[in-house]
């Protein structure tokens, strides 16, 4: 039963203490490491942007910019805020039209010609109806590779992302894989959807119903019974691709074939951003609930255009740091080692212990101290909480002396405050 209290953190936030953050920084290291393999480099775009790169870049049609927007009230005077309304800024809700942004912004194009591969860790923020248990403020790793409509590279973007997802054990995955075609060839297949949906409209959620003439794509996303199925039985584009685009299709699967990659073909994955072209994919899990994507992406060969840059076909992906934590084996031994020495009791000389501790410190070595005698046994407990490799205590019999205690096998000895390197090492 939650207290009260007088503050309280932000609806669809949350607190992240050291243990768990541990988590985080294992996953982000392990991002940075692997991504680096890859060629990518860190991109760090702003938390806030300009409401309108999203309404133009992810597009109007969508949950995203419809309702989910965190809206920041500006103060500045100048003659861009006199023109729009006050909430011209918000949070970032994704990043990919960010990094667009920036990319057009710093023309990229000239300063470093030819294929960009960017990678970014950070949080987003949504406006998400509490009650369905969703976070407002949330994690995304993702990746962003601009300047190629090789096949290739969404071959390349899709195996570093399995790479990437394989490397953590995570289990129960399904990469799921469609094309969604490209302005020559999706707004007849989008026509011929909609004269689909009319036909059934009646039987359409609230929702798809204003989404028939706004996004009809949206309408595969829809979770209601009767809407799937409706859709289930509702034209797909892959039977309108254009030939440009079903050769593209046909040799991305080629490759991931070649790769060992194992996807299954979802022609009813639709991706409702408008910037998709060509190809998309998510990746869902088993082992969550309702919401069981982790990770998705796709081909974005016109949102560079659309946001006044110079042509330039990108692929990318995003995943939800917060749902991957959520699936993560959990390895016990991994969360030993929080400290390397704890120090349990510092004998009767504290002050001595106390400058003793600081120079392990600066060797490197992560050392928690307990700074009052107490009981050894008692403080023991805590230093198991603690995930500490070794414990130690000082006692009064050889102050040059130390007992310690290997907390994996119990095993203890007694040695010299500068034999401690050496053996807890590094
Ligand atoms: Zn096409
Ligand atoms: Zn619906």
């Amino acid at each position: 039963m939650l207290k009260n209290y007088t503050y309280q953190a932000v609806k669809g936030t949350r607190d992240v203490f050291p243990v768990e953050a541990y988590l985080y920084q294992r996953l982000e290291s392990q991002a940075r490491k692997l991504l680096a393999c890859y060629g990518c480099g860190e991109i760090r775009t702003p938390l806030l942007e300009h409401a309108r790169l999203f309404e133009r870049g992810v597009g109007q049609g969508t949950d995203i910019v419809n309702k989910e927007m965190f809206f920041v009230p500006s103060k500045d005077q100048d003659e861009d805020s006199r023109k729009e309304n006050a909430r011209q800024m918000v949070l970032r809700p994704e990043a990919t039209a960010s990094v667009v942004r920036a990319y057009i912004e710093h023309e990229m194009d000239k300063v470093s010609p030819g294929v960009l591969r960017y990678y970014y860790i950070g949080p987003m923020f949504r406006y998400e109806r509490p009650q369905r248990g969703r976070l407002r403020q949330f994690t995304q790793i993702g990746v962003e590779v601009l300047g190629s409509a090789l096949p290739m590279i969404d071959a390349e973007v899709i195996i570093m992302l399995e790479d990437f997802l394989g490397s953590l054990g995570l289990q129960h995955l399904v990469f799921l894989l469609n094309a969604v075609g490209c302005p020559e060839c999706r707004p007849g297949y989008i026509r011929k959807l909609q004269v689909y949906i009319r036909g059934c409209q009646s039987r359409l959620c609230g929702d798809c119903r204003l989404r028939l003439d706004k996004n009809p794509l949206r309408v595969f996303d829809c979770k209601q019974p009767v809407c799937r199925e409706l859709m289930a039985r509702a034209p797909v584009m892959q039977d309108d691709l254009c030939a440009d685009c079903a050769l593209h299709h046909e040799e991305v699967l080629s490759l991931l074939d070649r790769a060992g990659i194992k996807y299954q073909k979802d022609s009813r994955l639709m991706r409702g951003l408008d910037y998709y072209t060509r190809t998309v994919f998510e990746v869902t899990s088993s082992d969550l609930g309702a919401q069981n994507a982790v990770a998705a992406g796709g081909r974005y060969d016109n949102l560079v255009t659309e946001l006044g840059g110079p042509p330039t076909p990108a692929v990318g992906w995003s995943l939800g740091v917060e749902r991957i934590l959520e699936i993560l084996p959990r390895e016990p031994d991994k969360s030993r080692g929080f400290f390397d020495i704890y120090v349990v009791s510092p004998g009767a000389d504290t002050t001595r212990t106390f400058f003793k501790v600081m120079a392990l410190r600066r060797q490197g070595l992560r050392v928690g101290l307990e700074h009052e005698p107490k009981s050894v046994k008692a403080m023991m407990k805590r230093a198991d909480r603690w995930g500490a490799r070794w414990a130690l205590w000082a006692t009064s019999k050889n102050p040059e002396k130390v007992e310690i205690k290997n907390m994996a096998n119990g095993e203890q000895m007694s040695v010299g405050w500068e034999d401690l390197p050496q053996l807890v090492g590094k």
